[in-house]
């Protein structure tokens, strides 16, 4: 399959992985290592644009589509930049800002797009629960009509810039016998009274991105917070899906672009037994592995990417696809990368070991390997 990328499309590609190269990935290394979210990449992520992409330029935006701004997320992971700025960058633009300009009003958007477009304003999206992660609509967090008000009650887990964030989308549901019917999306800001969030997990990968619990006790937030309609917010995670399976899966792409290279470099350098180990043919399906599923990654992604920007509706076996090979071959790519760094592969001195540390988020996070098998085969017939 050949995607026809524009010419202009290509060289937003190159200079988004050149200031990568240059100005951010050099401070990867640290973030990882100190386990924190990195203000300074985030001011360099802002500066470039890459945090408000998709929005109008009136909005403070670029007006991008959707293969844009899947070129900019492989582009930064080809360039090294780590899963975890990358996730943080996608939860704030694609998970919270893009539910806040597609479903808000305009008011709502003139007040958030703009702030958060810039970066000068940190975004996060809390839909999972402690007790409700894959079956995301037995949520617990209640939402109560009271007078002009709204209040909010329950809890929130896993949910990347929680800690940093100055906003964030927060579902709740204003009647559970109704399930997906009840669920509803409400916009709290840092500061709201009954708004707080936990310590930042350890995690195993994705460090540079801050992820933790939300807490909602009597969190009263006025009328115009409301998101959308009542009811609906279940149906807004499903537009959700849709960049979390192309826009947020892209820097995996290009991460394994950015691995082959690591890979091939050192497989050219590294002697034993007289030889380059690229000699050797276990060494060399290795490489053809990781290219394998590098471009079979690729075109599972961009065929989600295509079809979001031709207005085609949510084809669900296709994201479906799309997140279960990233996220499984990923893994199988990473693991062997290492393999073929052997022992310097497992020490922190190379990035191989943490690529393989990241790449095990994308079989779980926004729904995991399990249940997209379980989509494809409710939607496979015989
Ligand atoms: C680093 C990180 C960042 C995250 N960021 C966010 C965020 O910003 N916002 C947010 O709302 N959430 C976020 N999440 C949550 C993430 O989306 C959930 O972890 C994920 O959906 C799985 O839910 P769970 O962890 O509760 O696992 P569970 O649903 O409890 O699953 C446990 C196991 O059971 C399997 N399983 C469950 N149901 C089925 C089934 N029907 N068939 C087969 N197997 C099944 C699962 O595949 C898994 O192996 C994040 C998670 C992580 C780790």
């Amino acid at each position: 399959m050949e995607f026809g990328f524009t010419e202009e499309q290509l060289m937003f590609r190159e200079t988004v992985y050149k200031y990568a190269k240059n100005e951010i990935y050099p401070l990867c290394e640290e973030a990882d290592l100190k386990s924190e979210f990195s203000r300074e990449v985030w001011k360099k992520l802002g500066s470039m644009g890459l945090l408000g992409l998709p929005f109008p330029e009136e909005l403070g935006g670029s007006g991008a589509d959707v293969v844009t701004c899947c070129l900019a997320g492989e582009a930064m992971g080809h360039a090294g930049v780590d899963s975890g700025h990358l996730l943080a960058l996608g939860a704030h633009t694609y998970l919270c800002a893009d539910t806040l300009h597609k479903w808000g009003n305009e008011a709502q958007r003139k007040k958030y797009i703009p702030r958060l477009a810039s970066g000068e304003w940190i975004g996060a999206m809390g839909l999972t629960e402690p007790g409700a992660g894959s079956d995301a609509a037995s949520m617990q967090t209640t939402a109560t009509k009271k007078g002009d008000r709204w209040v909010l009650n329950g809890s929130k887990t896993f949910i990347t810039n929680a800690p940093v964030c100055d906003v964030c989308v927060v579902y709740a549901t204003i009647d559970r016998a109704k399930k997906h019917q009840g669920i509803t999306a409400f916009i709290v800001e840092r500061g709201t009274k009954g708004f707080s969030t936990g310590k930042p997990f350890h995690k195993m990968g994705v460090r540079a991105s801050a992820t933790s619990e939300v807490f909602l006790e009597d969190c009263e937030i006025p009328e115009e917070n409301l998101l959308g309609e009542v009811g609906m917010g279940f149906m807004y995670t499903h537009e959700t899906l849709s960049w979390d399976r192309s826009a947020l899966l892209a820097p995996f792409v290009g991460g394994l672009q950015f691995m082959i290279e690591q890979c091939g470099q050192y497989a050219t350098d590294r002697v034993q037994f007289d030889k380059p180990i690229k000699s050797f043919q276990a060494i060399q399906h290795k490489l053809a592995d990781i290219k394998v599923i590098l471009e079979g990654s690729r075109m599972a992604v961009y065929r989600v990417a295509f079809d979001k920007d031709s207005g085609k509706p949510l084809n669900h076996m296709h994201t479906s696809i799309a997140k279960a090979f990233v996220g499984d071959w990923g893994i199988k790519a990473a693991s062997e990368g290492v393999q073929i760094f052997g022992g310097y592969g497992y020490i922190h001195d190379y990035p191989i070991e943490k690529y393989l540390r990241d790449a095990k988020l994308a079989q779980i996070g926004g729904g995991t390997s399990e249940v997209q098998r379980f989509i494809i085969s409710r939607l496979m017939s015989f």
